[in-house]
Parts: C-alpha cells; sequence; structure tokens
C-alpha cells in the first residue's frame, strides 16, 4: 500500500497539476495510457467541480487524499464549500446548477464512465467529498477495439 495528501487552493491553474500529480503517483501501478488518462480526466472534473461550484471562484482549499492497494488507485478529493442539496439530481447526466456558464452538466457522468468506483458525499454549507477508485490492467473493451 502507498499513500498520499495533497491539499492545494481552489484555482483553475491548480488542475492541471493536480490531475498530473495524481497520474504520477498511479505510475508505479504500471497502467496503461488510456487508464492514466481516464484517471486525470476524473480528478480534472472533480477539482474544477471544487472550484467552481464548492467555492464559487472564492479562496478555498482542495484536498486529494489517494491510496494505491494492489492494482488499484483510491481518490478522494474534497472541498469544504457550499455542498450538494440534492445528490440523486447532481448526479443526473446533463444537469447543471450553472447553466450559464458553459457548463454541460456531465462531470459526474464522465467520473463514473471513466473510473471502476464512484460515489459522492456532501453536507450543504459544509462540503463535498468524491471518492473514486480504478483498477488497473482490466482489459476494457474500448482497447479490445
Ligand atoms: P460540467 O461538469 O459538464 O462542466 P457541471 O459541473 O454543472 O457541468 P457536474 O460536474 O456533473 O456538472 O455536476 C453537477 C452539479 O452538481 C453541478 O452543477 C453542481 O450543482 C453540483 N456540484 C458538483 N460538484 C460540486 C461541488 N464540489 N460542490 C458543490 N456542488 C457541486
Ligand atoms: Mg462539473
Amino acid at each position: 500500500m502507498n499513500e498520499m495528501i495533497l491539499k492545494f487552493p481552489a484555482r483553475s491553474e491548480n488542475e492541471v497539476f493536480a490531475r498530473n500529480a495524481v497520474a504520477a503517483f498511479a505510475l508505479p501501478l504500471n497502467p496503461s495510457l488510456t487508464e492514466l488518462s481516464d484517471v486525470k480526466t476524473a480528478v480534472s472534473e472533480a477539482v474544477t467541480n471544487c472550484i467552481v461550484h464548492g467555492y464559487r471562484g472564492k479562496a478555498g482549499w482542495i484536498t486529494i487524499t489517494c491510496r494505491t492497494v494492489g492494482c488499484k488507485l483510491f481518490v478522494e478529493i474534497r472541498d469544504e464549500g457550499r455542498g450538494i442539496e440534492d445528490i440523486r439530481q447532481a448526479l443526473q447526466p446533463f444537469f447543471t446548477t450553472l447553466p450559464s456558464e458553459e457548463r454541460s452538466g456531465m462531470g459526474f457522468t464522465i467520473m463514473q464512465t471513466f473510473m471502476s468506483d464512484f460515489s459522492v458525499e456532501s453536507t450543504v454549507d459544509a462540503g463535498t467529498k468524491v471518492m473514486m477508485s480504478k483498477e488497473f490492467g482490466i482489459r476494457e473493451q474500448r482497447d479490445a477495439g
């Protein structure tokens, strides 16, 4: 088992850093390029949500906790922002509370698609935690062509 905790300000320039840090942490598990890119995409969506929705552009911290167990990567991404009132609704494809800002409401759907497991916990005015995991080395249909 290996572990890391990353804490950084909720600023959009940290999104690239965060997704690459998680990808670098996962490297010892020998993920394929596709798997690595899936992880980066999911992390990117979660971090963007913390910045855009959790803190709405205001200052705050984002905490990422990563663990590897066997060939599985666990990632937790947390903010202490506004929280989500109705999680079931938020998880619906195309649901967004910010339709005016080029948001398509697909972030959670993308995270679910690209990771093996996904769940979200949230408390209004306390924050949101997204938990995801991905097992590497599973032959995917996409790869099989
Ligand atoms: P897109 O991700 O396609 O740009 P989006 O961010 O609105 O659009 P999702 O990522 O699926 O879509 O999120 C759905 C909704 O869940 C958001 O519109 C927002 O209301 C809520 N939400 C998601 N993450 C958070 C968060 N960290 N804090 C507060 N609300 C959130
Ligand atoms: Mg989003």
